[in-house]
């Protein structure tokens, strides 16, 4: 416990920051277009969708269009991001022996990969709404940093403010999706994989990842922010995604504490009622459900299998089949 407190007050000043005044201060004099898909949308326009797919007699502006497009980005765009990162982070970063664990699934990969590719299509129905608003102006991202000291300390104080705010939500929605009521609706697909590869980083029913990507949507609607920033943000919260389910548990020592990964999510999966952060530990810590991970501990995943591979031989692995794997009270 005697840590807990200093963490807590660390992480409390990361939150405390100067934001507040930073936005009146800088917020007047920016250029808002409230726009940032927009960028995207245009990129797309521009090289392949006018030349070579919409007849030239639909305006680019038009709504119709814009949605269509803006499906068709997001569908493609979410495709490429999911099996670019997670394939690069299985191949270089994820440890296959993990895949030689009692509770990796039969073909567990090719299961996670599917049942992304089945939901990214629904995931992104009401993400679009919301891109949509976006590109339509409704948003409070801006295009021109300006040039002024402040304006660029403004730009580097939204970024933690983006990951501070998300990080709040996202605790709350997941514990929301724990909820006894509500998981095995939603949430428990998430929980098939209690060994997960990068692949299951995006493995949720599209309410719930439509739902823990919420956060990210909403505070463009709150907050001013950088529209470059928000793209670059939206790709490496992809990849931190990713990174959580990657098995690589090492963290620097000094951020242990603080960070969020691949150690505290993967007890998450195995625990349950523990560890729903996603970037900090801070509220696991304030909302009681922090959980010291158990690679930290000598007791992860892959100390515990090859304890027991020595102890019996080399195992022939016998997968769980079904994904309902009891182990405990568990489900
Ligand atoms: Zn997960
Ligand atoms: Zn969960």
């Amino acid at each position: 416990m005697s840590t807990v407190i200093p963490v807590i007050v660390f992480e409390l000043q990361l939150y405390a920051n100067p934001y507040p005044v930073l936005v009146s201060l800088v917020y007047l004099q920016l250029p808002a277009s409230g726009e940032g898909m927009d960028v995207v949308l245009r990129y797309a326009d521009k090289s392949v969708l006018t030349p070579y797919v919409y007849p030239d007699t639909w305006p680019e502006d038009d709504p119709i269009r814009q949605v269509i497009s803006l499906l068709l980005v997001t569908n493609i765009g979410g495709y490429l991001l999911y099996l670019s990162t997670a394939t690069i982070s299985y191949l270089f970063i994820f440890d296959k022996r993990l895949m030689d664990h009692q509770q990796f699934l039969e073909n567990q990969v090719k299961l996670e990969i599917l049942y992304t590719l089945k939901s990214v299509p629904l995931m992104s129905l009401p993400t679009v709404l919301l891109f949509f608003l976006e590109v339509r102006g409704h948003s409070k991202l801006y295009d021109d940093v300006g040039t002024s000291k402040l304006s660029w300390l403004f730009v580097l104080t939204s970024v933690a403010t983006f990951i501070l705010f998300t990080d709040m939500c996202i605790y709350w929605i997941h514990r929301f999706l724990h909820h006894r009521s509500i998981y095995k609706y939603i949430h428990k697909d998430h929980h098939r994989w209690k060994v997960p590869t990068p692949y299951a980083s995006h493995a949720f029913h599209p309410l719930d990842g439509f739902l823990q990507s919420c956060p990210y949507h909403i505070y463009v609607f709150l907050f001013p922010l950088h529209k470059y920033t928000y793209l670059a943000l939206f790709v490496f919260v992809n990849i931190w995604t990713v990174s959580i389910h990657d098995g690589d548990y090492r963290v620097p020592q000094i951020l242990k504490p603080v960070v969020n990964g691949s150690a505290h999510h993967t007890d998450h999966h195995l625990f349950y009622s523990y560890n729903y952060g996603q970037f900090f530990t801070l509220w696991d810590r304030i909302g009681g459900s922090f959980r010291n991970p158990s690679a930290f501990e000598g007791k992860g995943l892959l100390e515990e299998m090859l304890k027991a591979q020595a102890s019996k031989g080399p195992q022939t692995n016998g997968h769980a089949s079904n994904g309902i794997v009891k182990n405990g009270k568990m489900e």
